[in-house]
């Protein structure tokens, strides 16, 4: 019995540390977890009725197909209901799209560092990784061009980008779609894009009709606040769809799941209200950073990633033993740096209280 050679490199994800734990570690009554981007204000009202009613179907296989919320989903998109797929958080659709494009012969073009599991699952196929380092936190998109050649199956890129928050312009974006050659499919990782306020952040929905070599991933675990339920989707061409498909399991998305998504997706306002509140408590940590000449990235996200130049596991565990749950950025590729998942005003003012004192 033997592993494939390559999975010998690869750690098994390493999670936060859960709430429960630390309160019981510290001795704390309250703990505020603010290390996986998730929601602060949790997720639409809509949510908790529609989930009451599908619980009453647990004997029964989720709808495969999802018919319920890809029309739905399709109409919002302005996209035909084929070209879409779901997947058990965007994360899936990741594994999917490495399964079924590469292999041992290929390589993948991806920026370092960025979200780990574009690499984690392409290493497992096999395929050689092609890291680009990121300048100022930014995709070096010419440099990812010139790392393109003829066994290159698959380039991501991550806007906004986990973990600095920065994200591509529509200027930028299109010029490297047509320069990317056609055999090689773009990866526009989308997680964060309900939260984006830049006006020259690009549409990229519409860019499906020109170009067949582009697939858009978007996620209910994000600002949709569903990241228990494990739903994301990706979009692109009809073909490309249906030549994936098969790497797909049949029921890898919940009823639960379906359902949860549907009703979210219909509260738009609820969308629209996390994006304003999230763009106040980035401007809380923009004010604090300046006002102490600390330096970060802007994020068009809902984290920020600051850079206290200083050891980043000494903060994060000083943050851990007052109850605040963030993320050291030395397992992200930046270890003088802490990423903080935009908290409420509340939340956001007691971390920039305790950091003031801290840094
Ligand atoms: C959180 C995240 C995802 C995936 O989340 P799922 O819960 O699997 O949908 C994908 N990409 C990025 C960049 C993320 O930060």
């Amino acid at each position: 019995m033997e592993i494939k050679t390559q999975l010998r490199s690869l750690k098994p994800y390493q999670p936060g540390k859960p709430i429960e734990e630390v309160k019981k570690e510290y001795g704390l009554d309250r703990v505020v977890k603010l290390a996986s981007n998730e929601n602060p204000y949790g997720c639409s009202e809509k949510v908790a009725p529609a989930l009451e009613e599908e619980i009453k179907q647990l004997v029964l296989y989720p709808d495969g197909y999802s018919a319920a919320l890809r029309e739905e989903l399709s109409k919002f998109l302005g996209v035909k209901e084929k070209q879409l797929i779901f997947g058990n958080g965007s994360d899936e659709i990741v594994q999917i799209i490495c399964r079924s494009l590469l292999d041992k012969e290929s390589n993948t073009v991806i920026a370092l560092p960025t979200f780990p599991q574009y690499r984690h699952n392409a290493v497992i196929e096999g395929a050689e990784i092609r890291e680009v380092p990121v300048v100022n936190g930014e995709h070096n998109l010419d440099e990812m061009i010139a790392n393109i050649d003829k066994n290159t199956k698959v380039v991501w890129l991550c806007s906004p980008d986990n973990p600095t928050g920065k994200y591509i312009n529509e200027q930028s974006f299109l010029s490297f779609m047509e320069r990317v050659p056609k055999h090689v499919l773009v990866v526009s990782d989308e997680a964060y894009r309900e939260y984006v306020t830049a006006e020259d952040y690009p549409d990229t929905v519409p860019l499906l009709d020109q170009y067949q070599n582009l697939i858009i991933l978007r996620t209910f675990s994000k600002a949709y606040g569903l990241a228990a339920l494990r739903i994301g989707y990706g979009i692109a061409s009809e073909e490309l769809i249906q030549g994936m498909e098969p790497a797909r399991e049949p029921f890898n998305t919940s009823r639960l799941a379906q359902a949860a998504a549907l009703a979210a997706l219909k509260d738009q306002a609820f969308i629209t209200d996390c994006r304003e509140r999230n763009k106040k408590g980035r401007e809380q940590y923009y004010r604090f950073c300046e006002e102490m000449n600390i330096s970060y990235f802007p994020s068009e996200g809902n984290f920020i990633l600051i850079d206290f130049k200083r050891d980043a596991n000494e903060m994060f565990q000083k943050l851990l033993e007052q109850g605040y749950i963030v993320r050291s950025g030395a397992a992200l590729g930046f270890p003088t740096s802490l990423r903080i998942t935009i908290g409420s005003e509340e939340q956001n003012n007691e971390i920039i209280e305790l950091l003031r004192l801290f840094s």
